[in-house]
Parts: structure tokens; C-alpha cells; sequence
């Protein structure tokens, strides 16, 4: 479905958009050569992109969530990358049978309780 404020014409009089330098977030703004308006078009696969670099980085990284956004709280970063944790990742199918098992486990109360089984290749 195509996104009708994402096009190059203007939304006002339907002339072809002009290149006008960058926004100071670096995106691409553009200028009516008619009637004068300047918009700046967004991308939702890009930002949804850069959102998810910024998760990445503070999950596996050492760096703050209010480091990340160069922001006092970090509620920004939360509030932008909240859709990440319904990120469900997968395990590829193992098609191969493995020759060596890794099993851990830890006893509690005369109880062993088993933790995931990591089949693996030597
Ligand atoms: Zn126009």
C-alpha cells in the first residue's frame, strides 16, 4: 500500500518536489518550487532500522539507555524501542543429529531440576 506522504510531489498542489538541503537530524528535506511549503519526508523502515541498532546496543553493549540518545533519562530510548521486546527470536531447524550433548542442572531441595540441552558438534 503506498504511502501517500511519501512521495516527491507536494501534497498541497501536486508539483514535483525539489531537493533543499538536510534537515539537522540529516534527513532529506524538500521544497515546493509553487507554492513554497518544506516538509521533510520520514521513513518508517528506517527509523524502525535505527531504533533496533539502538536496542541492539544497549542490550549487548556496556553503554546506558540515556548514553545511547545522549538524553538525561532514557525515556525516549524506552519509549522508542519498546516494540523490540516483542521480538521473538528462533533457532534454526537442527537437521543434523548431534554426537555430543551438553547438559546442565542445578539441585534444589532433593530436586534436579534440568536446564535447556545444547546439542553441539565437535
Ligand atoms: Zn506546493
Amino acid at each position: 500500500m503506498p504511502n501517500p506522504s511519501n512521495t516527491t510531489r507536494c501534497l498541497l498542489c501536486d508539483t514535483r518536489l525539489v531537493k533543499n538541503g538536510k534537515h539537522p537530524s540529516g534527513t532529506q528535506r524538500w521544497r515546493c518550487p509553487t507554492c513554497g511549503t518544506s516538509t521533510v519526508r520520514k521513513r518508517a523502515d528506517l527509523t524502525h532500522q535505527h531504533q533496533l541498532d539502538q536496542f541492539l546496543t544497549w542490550l549487548l553493549g556496556k553503554a546506558t539507555q540515556p548514553e545511547i540518545t545522549h538524553t538525561y533519562t532514557g525515556r525516549t530510548f524506552r519509549r522508542h524501542t519498546e516494540w523490540c521486546w516483542q521480538i521473538s527470536p528462533s533457532l534454526p531447524r537442527v537437521t543434523t543429529p548431534a554426537r555430543h550433548v551438553l547438559i546442565d542442572g542445578t539441585w534444589c531441595q532433593r530436586r534436579l531440576n534440568f536446564h535447556p540441552v545444547l546439542p553441539f558438534e565437535t
